[in-house]
């Protein structure tokens, strides 16, 4: 096992792998930014590092500083989080060069799953269902109105670099595709330095039900089961829940058993997830593997008990999973809800700043992962999220209800937040139900009034 582990990342999930470690009692290094002088999950780490300055090319993406603190504070292993360096398969390589381990996959494996056209052929040689579409990418205006028009419309543009939601154009006819395929590879190149596009079918109105794997380097790997993230606005998601409340059990059993097929196609190992859309007739459709560690983990260590982050690092020190597919079990239902400095009342525009007052909730049945404290000022620099509130209880209806509790307990005085839509969303009988999907946010609160009179 690892004795030093550098933390590549910031804010709750630099906070959350240190958490992880003190448990296993591996000292850790957190790296920061010139903006992230005053973080106090810096405090609860061995020893801190500044690597640079605010931007992100200059610190957070910035492989030879982050490389350089890792030599200098001779740690063993880099623990790069989710987002920046995370699916970075050159940083993977070049943390092999410098004999540090990465925890995660081999950049072999980050590379050919990360180009998610190339992620698909793997799925289709794995025999995992994929959405229909390109078989590559598509490189030219007149190769994407032949493939639409092969399949169908509507058409998905999608980068093959993609993630978070960005480089996506939905197409419903000849003229916007024309426009989608130019503006899809425009914000690719922009926002991956990759301007490869390929088209799927577009599904109406899916569910977004992913499948949790972790995998070991001796060739054995399993599901946690499924996160059901059908609550999403742009493509992002906002809450996930597991078990997901609209999936048959013969479903679920066919999903998890194609999500380890794939995991084992592909010589995966670490944490991991495989991305599905399911439809109305519960088939379900492979898009993307996400090679690292998920916002949303949290939520599968609820129903299982296991410690994501943990397993993580004890994987990659080249341990054995020691557990089989048999051996875990399910338990109750989570929810998660991420909590946002984004004012939903003006189109989720980030609202960073001076947080005067934070006062998490609690009781049973009540997680909260955040790095916010009361006096902490929101960097405008980054992602918007500040927490995560979790909710495990035994039941769907019970969850939702500790949810309900939990968010009217939330105090965060200062920036606004989503918490006033979690509320709503939570509210609304079509998620009570169970019976939305990733259209839900749109058709109900699509609009600035729908929005406008939220607290
Ligand atoms: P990213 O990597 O940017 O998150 P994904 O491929 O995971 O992109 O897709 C994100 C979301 O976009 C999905 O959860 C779904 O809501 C929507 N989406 C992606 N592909 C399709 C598709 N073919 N049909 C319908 N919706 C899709």
């Amino acid at each position: 096992m690892f004795r030093r582990i550098l933390i590549a990342n910031r804010g709750e999930i630099a906070q959350r792998i240190i958490r992880a470690c003190k448990e296993l009692e591996i000292e850790t290094v957190a790296v920061y930014s010139a903006a992230d002088a005053d973080a106090l999950y810096l405090s609860q780490a061995d020893e801190t590092i500044c690597i640079g300055p605010g931007p992100s090319a200059q610190s957070y993406l910035n492989i030879p500083a982050i490389i350089s603190a890792g030599e200098v504070a001779d740690v063993e292993a880099i623990h790069p989080g989710y987002g920046f360096l995370a699916e970075n398969a050159h940083f993977a390589e070049v943390c092999r060069e410098c004999k540090i381990h990465f925890i995660g996959p081999d950049p072999e494996t980050i590379s050919a799953l990360g180009q998610k056209d190339n992620a698909k052929k793997m799925a289709r040689e794995a025999d995992v269902p994929v959405v229909p579409g390109s078989e590559g990418s598509v490189d030219d205006e007149a190769q994407a109105l032949t493939i639409a028009g092969e399949f169908g419309y509507p058409v998905i543009v999608k980068a093959a670099a993609g993630g978070g939601g960005r480089g996506m154009r939905v197409a419903r006819n000849e003229a916007s595709l024309i426009n989608g395929f130019h503006a899809a590879r425009a914000e690719a190149q922009n926002a991956f330095g990759d301007s490869t596009v390929y088209i799927e079918k577009f599904v109406e109105n899916p569910r977004h039900v992913e499948v949790q794997i972790l995998g070991d380097m001796h060739g054995n790997a399993v599901h946690l089961g499924e996160r059901d993230c059908s609550i999403q606005r742009r493509h992002q998601k906002l809450i996930e829940e597991s078990p997901s409340p609209s999936i048959s059990e013969e479903t679920r059993i066919a999903m998890g058993e194609a999500a380890v097929r794939l995991v084992k196609h592909s010589g995966y190992h670490n944490a991991g997830t495989v991305e599905f859309l399911m439809d109305k007739d519960d088939s379900f459709y492979f898009i993307e593997v996400n090679a690292r560690i998920q916002v949303e983990h949290t939520v599968t260590e609820l129903v299982t008990g296991i410690d994501l982050i943990q397993e993580q690092i004890r994987l990659a020190s080249g341990e054995e999973l020691g557990y089989s597919q048999e051996d875990i079990k399910f338990q109750g239902h989570a929810i998660e809800c991420r909590i946002n400095a984004e004012d939903p009342s003006r189109d989720f525009q980030p609202s960073p700043g001076l947080v005067e007052a934070f006062v998490p909730p609690g009781g049973p049945g009540v997680r909260v992962d955040s790095h916010c404290y009361s006096g902490y000022r929101i960097p405008p620099t980054y992602d918007s999220m500040i927490g995560k509130l979790l909710v495990h209880r035994s039941s769907r209806e019970q969850a939702i209800r500790t949810m309900n509790r939990a968010l009217g307990e939330f105090v965060i005085v200062g920036p606004k937040t989503t918490i006033p839509i979690h509320r709503a969303v939570l509210d609304h009988s079509d998620f009570q139900s169970g019976g939305h999907d990733t259209g839900f946010m749109e058709r109900y609160f699509g609009s600035v009034s729908a929005l406008a009179g939220l607290r």
